[in-house]
């Protein structure tokens, strides 16, 4: 059914500035045409021109199919399957283009990768999943626990003691209960040896802004749904979550929800 209310202003931030980019794509394009045609090139000159031109094309013509099918989904809530490759394309490799966009606008670059993560959490949301616990890994980050706890839970997470003044209490319980895996990872690198180990069909993953956008590129083409903490002491500092979305994520991939 149409989405009608349209794309709320966190996505439509990141989509705004994704089409932005693909304008300025579109003028280079034009240039690059204008040059190629002029009288005053050589011969070589106009080859390579065109070359470049048609490199620049096949680019527009991929990003145009992945933006059109990244909308489309978000708008109809339905996967659409065979532009799964072209919304990789215009998803990762036109982020950065979008954040260097939003620097030039002085716009915050948390609420582009904010957007960034609603979106690609609500294009995971379109697919269907059925999948069982022990496929399903949960990442968290390290700055959840106590920062006075005496515990080495980033070597062992079943060293936490569970004495619930942090939310790894919490996400042990979860565990439990649904025999999912969960994990703390102090960084990129021990994130991506879990993701080796546990070799997971789903992550559902916890950090802030920045460690969730690069964490969903580099876990791709692993489905992750994105769950921000929340920083009641700054960053990195004894963060919290909100346990019930992180259940909402595990049960959606369990498709239970
Ligand atoms: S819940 Fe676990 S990790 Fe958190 S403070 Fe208690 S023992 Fe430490």
């Amino acid at each position: 059914m149409l989405n009608v209310e349209i794309l709320p202003v966190r996505k439509r931030l990141f989509i705004g500035l994704l089409g932005f980019s693909l304008v300025g794509v579109g003028l280079l394009l034009s240039g690059i045409w204008y040059l190629a045609t002029s009288d005053t090139r050589t011969l070589i000159d106009q080859i390579l021109l065109l070359a470049l031109a048609g490199l620049l094309v096949g680019a527009l013509v991929v990003a145009c199919f992945g933006t059109g099918g990244i909308i489309l989904t978000l708008l109809y809530a339905k996967d659409i399957t065979v532009l799964h490759g072209p919304m990789r394309v215009a998803l990762n490799l036109f982020f950065p283009i979008a954040l260097a966009l939003g620097g030039v606008f002085h716009i915050d670059q948390n609420r582009i990768k904010s957007s960034f993560i609603e979106v690609n959490n609500q294009l995971v949301r379109s697919k269907e999943f059925n999948l069982l616990p022990t496929q399903i890994l949960v990442l968290a980050p390290h700055c959840l626990q106590w920062s006075e706890c005496p515990h080495k839970i980033t070597v062992d997470i079943d060293n936490c003691r569970r004495c619930g003044r942090c939310s790894v209490n919490k996400l042990l319980a979860l565990r439990d209960q649904y025999g999912i895996h969960v994990n703390m990872a102090t960084g990129g690198t021990l994130a991506r040896k879990f993701v080796r180990e546990y070799r997971p069909r789903a992550i559902v993953a916890i950090a802030c802004e920045r460690d969730l956008t690069s964490g969903i590129q580099d876990s791709n083409p692993i489905p992750v749904l994105g769950v921000t903490n929340e920083r009641p002491f700054g960053p990195c500092f004894n963060t919290e979550i909100r346990i019930e979305k992180v259940e909402e994520a595990v049960l959606f991939f369990m498709q239970r929800s």
